[in-house]
């Protein structure tokens, strides 16, 4: 098959292919297997129940089921959810939104293709202009995003060692110069793969720093406040008119709905309705009817405070624990201080072979997990660091999350 630049950049082998495939083969597998790899939420029982319950409502009511799924919804999304949630916000945050400051988008992950193909690339003028993730690791659903090759550029970040076996990444400001070519800056919080939530601090200096460079700070709130809240630090949402704000339903337990959602100033909605418009002609209209009430009454923040954020944080207290026992005694191992999301990063400070080799052996034994090396895109140095780590997810089944952590200490036991 001959394929176009295009096709041959986006049909290739990349790092979100190999999760998802992963992520699809263990459904698929008859054997058992431990996912410890994707970025799938738990089923939390309460949750579930919740979005049936909802479910039934909308097709119980006299015609919800048809303002479903009958219509087309405009390019920036359902009307009435986005002046519910420009009013929840401005409620809670004193934040002055109007409905107008809101796009709806088909999951957050094509929010971020359009966001970093509106900015990076070559510009009329000829310009290349690029994006700087300024701390990663960073998010591996970003690394292959640009249409345009070259278009990323990141720093690594500072490592601060919080406790014996704890660490934090840190954004290192004195790394972050600002050339003419950079775009936006862009992060995740909390990140994926880390767990890691930037400081209030942090947040400000790079708004700050994106302002006094005149372009965007695009920050990824996928997992963040005030939904779904997978944050175990108190932290304030932050929004200004210069901040591209991501969200998504997807960790509230609707990663099928997909629905993503974008807030920022005026003329960059306007500008996402209308690439929506030429790629995706509308927007899905499931998820943001399903939350439509919650968004409305305020109560979505108090189910992601009251049952969101308490189950991934007893999940993540448990996988410290677990990951502790199976590698004490075995090797030189830091986890990354678990601030949020619902991964552990496990640092191996003298392994005798790469995470990605050790990725290779664990999936031998039916546990996925993802290798470092994926999130380290954009580096313009090299950094040995990016061998030396591993994602694992902790969001499924108890027992499994055990089994796969255990099974982890035998082969990294067997490396000595
Ligand atoms: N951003 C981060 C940090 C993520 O982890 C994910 C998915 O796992 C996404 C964005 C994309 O999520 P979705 O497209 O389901 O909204």
């Amino acid at each position: 098959m001959e394929l176009s630049s295009f096709g041959e950049r986006f049909a290739k082998e990349t790092g979100i292919l190999d999760l998802m495939d992963d992520l699809g083969t263990a459904a698929a597998q008859g054997e058992k297997t431990y996912m410890l790899g994707g970025g799938n939420p738990a089923h939390i029982p309460a949750l579930c129940r919740l979005w049936k319950r909802r479910m039934r409502q909308i097709l119980r009511r006299g015609c919800e089921f048809e303002a479903m799924v009958t219509d087309y919804d405009s390019p920036r999304g359902r009307w009435a959810f986005l002046e519910a949630l420009a009013a929840l916000l401005n409620r809670e945050y004193g934040w002055r939104l109007t409905p107008r400051n809101i796009a709806v988008t088909n999951g957050s992950q094509s929010a971020f293709f359009l966001l970093f193909n509106m900015y990076a690339g070559r510009s009329p003028a000829g310009r290349r202009r690029r994006i700087l993730f300024p701390l990663v690791p960073e998010y591996i659903g970003y690394a292959d995003q640009a249409l345009e090759p070259g278009s990323f550029v990141s720093r690594r970040s500072e490592i601060s060692l919080v406790g014996e076996r704890t660490f934090k990444y840190r954004v290192d400001f004195d790394r972050m110069e600002m050339g003419r070519d950079i775009a936006a800056i862009c992060a995740s919080r909390p990140t994926n793969p880390t767990g890691n939530v930037l400081t209030g601090e942090e947040v400000r200096r790079l708004a700050d720093t994106a302002r006094e460079n005149g372009i965007p700070l695009i920050l990824d709130n996928a997992y963040g406040c005030p939904f779904p809240n997978i944050i175990f630090e108190d932290v304030e949402p932050f929004w200004n008119e210069n901040v591209v704000l991501v969200m998504s339903l997807s960790k509230l337990g609707l990663p099928a709905v997909r629905t993503g959602i974008i807030i920022a100033r005026e003329e960059i909605i306007d500008a996402v309705s209308a690439m929506n418009a030429v790629i995706s002609l509308s927007t899905g209209s499931i998820g943001p009817l399903m939350l439509l009430p919650y968004v409305r009454s305020g109560e979505i923040l108090d189910i992601s405070r009251r049952i969101i954020r308490p189950f991934y944080r007893g999940k993540s207290r448990a996988a410290v624990q677990w990951v502790t026992e199976a590698l004490a005694g075995q090797t030189d191992f830091a986890i990354h201080k678990s601030e949020g999301a619902f991964f552990l990063w496990i640092w191996f400070r003298d392994l005798s072979i790469t995470t990605r080799e050790l990725y290779e052996r664990l999936k031998r034994r039916n546990v996925i997990v993802v290798p470092g090396c994926h999130f380290f895109f954009g580096l313009e140095e090299s950094w040995s660091h990016q061998q030396e780590c591993i994602r694992l997810s902790f969001s499924q089944a108890e027992e499994d999350v055990r089994r796969g952590i255990e099974i982890l200490g035998e082969e990294v036991g067997r490396l000595s």
